[in-house]
This record gives structure tokens, C-alpha cells and sequence, in this order.
């Protein structure tokens, strides 16, 4: 197979543009964080892309030179055709599919199976060992359904990350016990994320987290259902509007076009703080 050319290519091969191209599937979720940065709620806007958008986003970001996919929400595993489509958007690139852990029960589970593939992980948000502590922030019983849910997804061959968002120190020693329930399930610890809440979204309207201008948040190219945006951290809604401060384009397809303006807004873009802020 031939190597992408082009701009887009180039700058991926270079370091300039990040190789990952994040969705937003859809912004309704069965939880309700309180740090949730898209104000996600089962009351909450759908802003649903379409598969065949989605499929053609991958497709062509392949096609430009870009070398992975993201996809995020709400909830991703409310939408019922999803599983279909990411195994049709795997064939152009490996994805990340982030979600709560909390949907496999049932013919749910069973269809998640589906995802045991080489390209396809899921990453499952898991803030603490101590399940008041995780269920404070997102709901009752949270910890008990992730905790379930990840045995059953690791024996049917799906590949699992966790991701804990935290508001204290990256490195604290408090982490440790739950780094060693991650490394219990046999999942690696570099597949174990821990991320700092960023204050945008509900975060920004109960004072928690980081704060981060655009430079401090990873360019990679985000498209949601309202337009394209500046990193996975751009799309985020606030007393129930979206925030368009990040907004690159309203045009995601053809994605040669957020593309190319995700490229011209980096260019002399001085460099940010996102390794010290830990986001990802
Ligand atoms: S943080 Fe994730 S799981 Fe929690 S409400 Fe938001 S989208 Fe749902």
C-alpha cells in the first residue's frame, strides 16, 4: 500500500499534526458526571452523527494521512448500530472508543463482543478504588457495573484501557490501589490513563479542575454533529450551550476541509503546556 500524500500527511509524519482524528458520536449519556464536560445526561441533546458519516470519516482520514481514531461522546454504546460501524471504520484505521462500562448486560454485552479486534480498544472511566469515591462523581452503583463489565469484556478477547480523571496529582501515592485493581484484570499499566479534569463543560460551572487555553489542549482534529473543532476537548457544552471558542469549521465532510483548517490555525501556534496539564 502506498503512503498518504499531501499536506495533512505530511504534517502527521512530522509531528506538527497529531496522527489521532477524534468523533464525538453522539452527546446523550445514561450518566450524569459532575465533571462531565459535555453536560451529558439522558435529557441531553442527541447531536448524533450518522455511520455512514462516521465511516466516512474514517475512511477518508485514512486517505489524508492520518493514523488513528478516536470516538467519544456521551455515550457511544447508546446508539445501536454502533458496533457495525466501528468494525466497518476499523478496516481503514485503529480506533479508541470511549465509554462508561456501564451498558454491557444482556444482548448489549454480547454485541460489544463483536469488538474483539486487534485495532479496537476500549477505554472504560474508572476514578477510584473506593467505590464512594468513584460514585460520588458519576452516579450510584458506577463502580460496582464497571468492575463487572471489564472481566466480562477481557474474556471474550476485547481489549480494555482504563481512564481515571482525577482532580489531585497525577502521581499521587492515593492512586496506587487502584493501579493495582487495573493491573489485576491483567490490563497493562500504560493502558491505564490518568487524566486531569479540565474545567470546561459541568466542570467549569462547579469551579473543578484545570484551566486550558487552546494551546495547552492536544490539536488533534475533533468532528461532531455541530462542526469540527480544535482537540477532544473542544466540543463541550456549558448551561446547555456548546462552547464554540475551539470551533475550527461547521463543514466535516469532506474532511480534507477541517483538515486543512485544523492545520492553518497550528501554524505559528506557539507551543502548549498539555504535557505538564497531563490532558489527554
Ligand atoms: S463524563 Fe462520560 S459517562 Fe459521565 S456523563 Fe459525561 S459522557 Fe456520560
Amino acid at each position: 500500500m502506498t503512503a498518504a500524500q499531501g499536506p495533512i500527511a505530511d504534517a502527521v509524519r512530522d509531528g506538527t499534526l497529531p496522527g489521532r482524528v477524534w468523533l464525538y458520536s453522539n452527546y446523550h449519556c445514561n450518566l450524569a458526571c459532575s465533571y462531565c464536560l459535555t453536560e451529558s445526561s439522558p435529557r441531553s441533546e442527541r447531536r448524533e452523527l450518522t455511520a455512514a458519516q462516521m465511516i466516512a470519516v474514517a475512511e477518508q482520514a485514512k486517505e489524508l494521512g492520518f493514523t488513528a481514531l478516536g470516538i467519544t461522546g456521551g455515550e457511544p454504546f447508546l446508539l445501536p448500530w454502533l458496533p457495525e460501524a466501528v468494525l466497518e471504520m476499523v478496516q481503514h484505521l485503529p480506533l479508541v472508543l470511549l465509554n462508561n462500562g456501564t451498558l454491557f448486560v444482556g444482548e448489549r454485552l454480547e454485541r460489544a463482543a463483536k469488538l474483539a479486534h486487534p485495532g479496537i480498544a476500549l477505554q472504560i472511566s474508572l476514578d477510584s478504588h473506593l467505590p464512594d469515591i468513584n460514585d460520588m462523581a458519576r452516579g450510584p452503583d458506577n463502580f460496582s457495573k464497571v468492575v463487572e463489565s471489564v472481566p466480562r469484556l477481557l474474556e471474550r478477547g476485547v481489549q480494555v484501557r482504563i481512564a481515571t480523571t482525577t482532580a489531585g496529582p497525577l502521581d499521587s501515592p492515593a492512586l496506587d490501589p487502584l493501579k493495582a485493581l487495573v493491573a489485576s484484570w491483567g490490563v497493562p499499566a500504560d493502558d491505564h490513563i490518568v487524566r486531569p479534569i479540565v474545567r470546561r463543560g459541568r466542570a467549569d460551572e462547579r469551579g473543578l479542575g484545570v484551566q486550558a487555553i487552546a494551546r495547552d489542549i492536544p490539536s488533534e482534529l475533533c468532528i461532531t454533529a455541530d462542526g469540527a473543532f480544535w482537540g477532544s476537548f473542544g466540543p463541550t457544552v456549558r448551561n446547555g450551550r456548546l462552547d464554540t471558542d475551539l470551533l475550527l469549521t461547521r463543514t466535516i465532510l469532506p474532511l480534507a476541509v477541517p483538515a486543512n483548517a485544523l492545520l492553518a490555525a497550528i501554524g505559528g501556534m506557539p507551543q502548549g503546556a498539555d504535557a505538564a496539564l497531563g490532558i489527554r
